[in-house]
């Protein structure tokens, strides 16, 4: 046996009644705070970075060397054999013009983004940074020569942005 509900007891609250305050209510920021482990690998990168060095994995079986590090390679199904300081110079695999910062909001000067080849580092092995120095973003090429630009070491925090930008290796 069931017996259709026409109607609730109470009176029905909408959204609007607590925001013209027709009925009591609490506001409440919780103040949560949490904590992320980035990993062994993950962690020895960001360390490395903050010593001002771009630090990759290396695989013996198959001879990669990868940028950021794994703990594991995928390729071999085994744990890495060690981890190794790459340079931080490099060439554009590929770029973009951005229009869009990083906070989705539009902006009148592009940045510029970019995949870096980095030297010692196997192939296909690249990294998202941005590009800075570059008056004129048609000058940048595939391939074109670029070097890491850092924070000094005191502002260095041990995440990605203590490198500021790559920079090309010639005047643009
Ligand atoms: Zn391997």
């Amino acid at each position: 046996m069931s017996e259709k509900i026409e109607s609730y007891p109470g009176e029905e609250l909408k959204s609007s009644d607590i925001r013209e305050g027709k009925v009591p209510s609490v506001r409440h920021r919780p103040r949560v705070r949490y904590l992320w482990a980035a990993g062994v690998a993950m962690s020895r990168f960001l360390e490395g970075l903050k010593d001002g060095k771009i630090i990759g994995s290396h695989c013996t079986k198959c001879g990669r060397i990868m940028v950021p590090p794994r703990a594991f390679c995928e390729e071999c199904f085994k744990p890495v054999d060690g981890y190794t300081a790459v340079k931080d110079t490099g060439a554009i695999n590929t770029y973009s013009v951005s229009y869009v910062a990083g906070d989705a909001s539009r902006i009148k000067e592009p940045i510029l983004v970019a995949v870096i080849d980095l030297d010692g580092a196997s192939k296909g092995m690249g990294i998202l940074h941005l590009l800075g120095e570059i008056d004129d973003w048609k000058t940048i090429k595939f391939g074109m020569r670029v070097k890491a630009v850092w924070k000094p070491a005191e502002e260095r925090t041990g995440t990605i942005t203590d490198i500021k930008y790559f920079k090309p290796m010639k005047e643009v």
